[in-house]
């Protein structure tokens, strides 16, 4: 069972306000806490207390949680990572609200990761008896959960045998420099059904590329393309597709310039899935499989 997905994204943002009519207003997460300078979110069909922090102050990642199925995977997950080389150390309930004590990890890549066990219940806006398909007072797109997300390393090779040794994630799709020497330029890593829990590809330690929330379909998509032309939302790429995970995406950046993506579709990872391998002279297609450009910002603008 192990690790069952990403669970939420501590982000930091430059304006605690702005943040909000973005994360509430046109992502339309709901605020369930809130302290000096930090408010947590969560999405309409997610049931654990949060899966967004925005703490102001900067831009980037402060760190990631990854839910685990028992209790006694931390101990081993620990175990496994510091046999690794990584830095580990406990962590207490309550460090995180909502959440229960865990294990935390720096990556060969300098970002923190917290494995935990235990989330309070506060339920999906559909409830768990006789629900409703989706709850009829969304605001704006309506997220519904977040999905996965997109972090830079200096070394790929070493965070790719880190999460599929120490975590047991799998790759669903790499991408070298070329098939016979393989320098890893990038690797999309599942430990569930989707085709990716975390991704990563060359770059600085430590930076964020960006964090997606999983929508229905392409008709979501272009809806949330829609809502972000009202609210004046930057868009970095897309309405389109992607030739990796083959999902339908557009990425936008948040009022700090954190970049977000709404994502449909991509198909179905199981245990014995047969990697998927790109060349590096075709990842403009692997990244956007019908404009087959990566425009400059794409590839340069992180946090
Ligand atoms: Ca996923
Ligand atoms: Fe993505």
């Amino acid at each position: 069972m192990g690790v069952m997905r990403l669970g939420y994204v501590h982000a930091r943002v430059t304006d605690l306000d702005e943040a909000r009519s973005h994360y509430g207003g046109t992502l339309g997460m709901k605020q369930v806490h809130q302290e000096q300078g930090v408010a947590y979110y969560k999405a309409w069909d997610e049931w654990d207390h949060h899966s967004v922090v925005l703490e102001e102050g900067g831009v980037g990642l402060v760190k990631l949680g990854y839910k685990v199925a028992r209790s006694t995977d931390l101990d081993d997950f620990e175990r496994r990572a510091a046999a690794f080389g990584c830095l580990t150390e406990r962590m207490s309930r309550g460090e995180n609200v909502g959440i229960g004590d865990g294990v935390r990890v720096v990556l060969p890549s300098d970002h923190v990761v917290e494995l935990y066990h235990e989330a309070e219940f506060l339920g999906t806006e559909t409830g768990t008896l006789n629900p409703a398909p989706f709850p009829r007072e969304l605001v704006g797109v309506g997220v519904p959960r977040i999905d996965h997300c997109l972090i830079t390393t200096e070394d790929p090779e070493t965070l790719e045998r880190f999460f599929s040794e120490c975590l047991d994630f799998r790759s669903a799709e790499r991408v070298v420099e070329h098939l016979d020497d393989g320098a890893l330029l990038g690797s999309w890593m599942s430990c569930s059904n989707t085709p990716h829990d975390i991704a990563f590809i060359k770059g600085p330690n430590g930076k964020l590329h960006h964090f997606a929330y999983a929508l229905t379909d392409w008709h979501e998509i272009k809806r949330a393309g829609g809502l972000f032309a009202m609210d004046d939302v930057p868009v970095d790429v897309g309405p389109t597709q992607h030739g990796i995970t083959r999902g339908e995406t557009i990425y936008f950046f948040d009022p700090s310039g954190n970049r977000n993506e709404v994502f449909s579709g991509g198909y179905m990872v199981h245990d014995d899935f047969p990697t998927i391998t790109w060349t590096a002279d075709q990842l403009a297609a692997g990244i956007f499989y019908i404009g087959r450009e990566l425009n400059e910002r794409f590839t340069s603008v992180l946090t």
